[in-house]
């Protein structure tokens, strides 16, 4: 992974200066070529120019005089270029070097040279001329009038100069390539580097989530390019998503660590009771006949609380994988609650307890299953019941928006406002101890509260210590259509 990495800086790097060189390169030789070519046909032009003026001062007369030799021989120092004079037979009949050795000599005519002139046309051309070490490039024209040619002039200015500023220009040229390259390479790499930088993070923070460590992210400045910036982002975004998800494996395992060691807690006391009354009554310790009485029942009420206890978890469990389906129709809640309050009525009265039933007529129906209903008040009036003595357990219905409100109070031991959020969790009882007569599992109001969900409801709690407690059930009213 850390060699992909560097090649990929690699091959940006490389990628994009071999971009630059290839463009630099191209951009040198136009330039060079370009520059030559101007500067050669200026350099044309201003021979031909030249040689015009000659022909200017020099047409008046068809032979040549001292003060045209001197003319020339002037011109000739002035412009640094050697000028000839032909007649029309092609002999070189003055020079602007006065010591010329080609004067007097014939133009060598291989190349049509007096022809042209003496037909009028100028010509242009690179001579080698003997003793001349230098090549030069050589303007032809016609020395004379429109009317008629006396023969021809001709400039030489040496080829080497153009070449040197034409070398000169081309190192220049190379020069500005060369810095433009240190100066691009500078660039591309930090430009390489912004863009390997940032997705080497992103493979290292990678492997350390792959190494189970969901709390790494990558780390990003806004200088990073945008598409690279929003890759950051994302994964980041993924990397907080897996934390999630492992956070809630997290607790959902210790849930169920917890719920099995309740489980197994709760079995565990009436079964170690049971065995223990059993092996006495199986080794003949007790022997008279209403200890042995008083153990059988004990045991009775062992299993019978086992019984709850299992009918409690299957309910439960069932509740929170949402496999129980409830027969909704429209319900009229406080007959519900009457039933409760009747089928309760010994219970109640055993504890010498008042019931206050504050339930108006006319009270809209609510959809809902009534079995389960039955269910959620016969636990919130057992529990009223179970913690209260002498006193009263009311319960009042009443309509709140489109709501229809049932409480139900008892004026019994109450529930410490520190353990108020807890009721609702699976096997919480407030005091151990002293529910250990006529107990409970622990999971009454943790069904209740699944059931009212199911009914679209919420439940509340309100407790004082030593005053009572009041439960508030919220049922949405759903309108009938007839
Ligand atoms: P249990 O089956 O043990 O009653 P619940 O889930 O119904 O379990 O109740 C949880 C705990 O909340 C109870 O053990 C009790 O401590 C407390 N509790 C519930 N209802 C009342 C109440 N009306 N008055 C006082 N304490 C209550």
């Amino acid at each position: 992974m850390k060699s992909l990495n560097r090649s990929l800086f690699r091959r940006l790097l490389i990628g994009y200066l071999f971009i630059f060189i290839v463009g630099f390169s191209l951009i040198g030789i136009v330039i060079s070529i370009s520059s030559s070519n101007y500067i050669t046909d200026q350099k044309r032009q201003e021979m031909l120019q030249q040689a015009a003026s000659i022909n200017g001062i020099i047409h008046h007369s068809n032979v040549v005089t001292e003060e045209i030799e001197n003319t020339i021989e002037q011109l000739g120092q002035y412009s640094g270029s050697t000028i000839w004079i032909l007649d029309r037979s092609g002999h070189i009949v003055a020079s602007s070097s006065r010591q010329d050795l080609f004067v007097g000599e014939l133009m060598n005519d291989d190349d049509d040279i007096m022809d042209d002139i003496l037909e009028g046309r100028n010509r242009i051309q690179v001579m080698n001329i003997e003793e001349e070490e230098r090549p030069m490039l050589s303007v032809i024209t016609p020395w004379g009038t429109n009317e008629e040619i006396y023969g021809g002039i001709i400039v030489h200015s040496p080829i080497g100069g153009i070449n040197t500023t034409v070398r000169n220009i081309r190192e220049i040229v190379l020069w500005a390539i060369i810095s433009g390259l240190v100066i691009v390479s500078i660039l591309v790499s930090y430009l390489s580097w912004s863009i390997s930088k940032p997705l080497k993070k992103v493979e290292e923070a990678a492997n350390e989530i792959a190494l189970g460590n969901y709390n790494k992210r990558v780390e990003y400045h806004e200088k990073v390019p945008d598409e690279i910036a929003e890759l950051l982002k994302s994964f980041n975004r993924m990397a907080e998503k897996f934390n999630e998800i492992e956070n809630e494996r997290d607790s959902l395992e210790e849930r169920r660590q917890d719920f099995i060691a309740n489980i197994s807690h709760e079995l565990r006391t009436p079964l170690t009771a049971m065995k223990g009354f059993l092996e006495a009554l199986q080794d003949g310790l007790v022997k008279d006949k209403e200890s042995q009485q008083k153990y059988y029942s004990i045991m009775y009420r062992e299993t019978e609380y086992l019984n709850h206890l299992v009918d409690d978890l299957m309910d439960l469990i069932k509740l929170e994988k949402r496999e129980i389906s409830l027969d909704m129709y429209y319900v009229q809640v406080d007959e519900v609650m009457k039933k409760v309050f009747l089928n309760l009525e010994n219970v109640i009265k055993e504890k010498g307890n008042e019931v206050d039933l504050n339930l108006p007529n006319n009270i809209p129906m609510i959809v809902g299953d009534s079995v389960r209903l039955e269910q959620i008040f016969m636990n919130l009036i057992h529990n009223a019941n179970k913690f209260t003595k002498n006193g009263i357990i009311s319960t009042e219905i009443k309509i709140e928006d489109s709501n229809l409100i049932v409480s139900i109070s008892d004026t019994g031991t109450g529930i410490p406002s520190y353990d108020l959020d807890r009721i609702w969790d699976r096997f919480f009882k407030v005091d151990r101890q002293r529910e250990k007569k006529g107990r409970g599992t622990g999971l009454g109001l943790a069904i209740v509260k699944e059931l009212v969900g199911l009914h679209k409801g919420s439940i509340t709690a309100e407790s004082e210590l030593g005053k009572g407690t009041t439960f508030k059930i919220r049922f949405p009213i759903i309108q009938s259509k007839n």
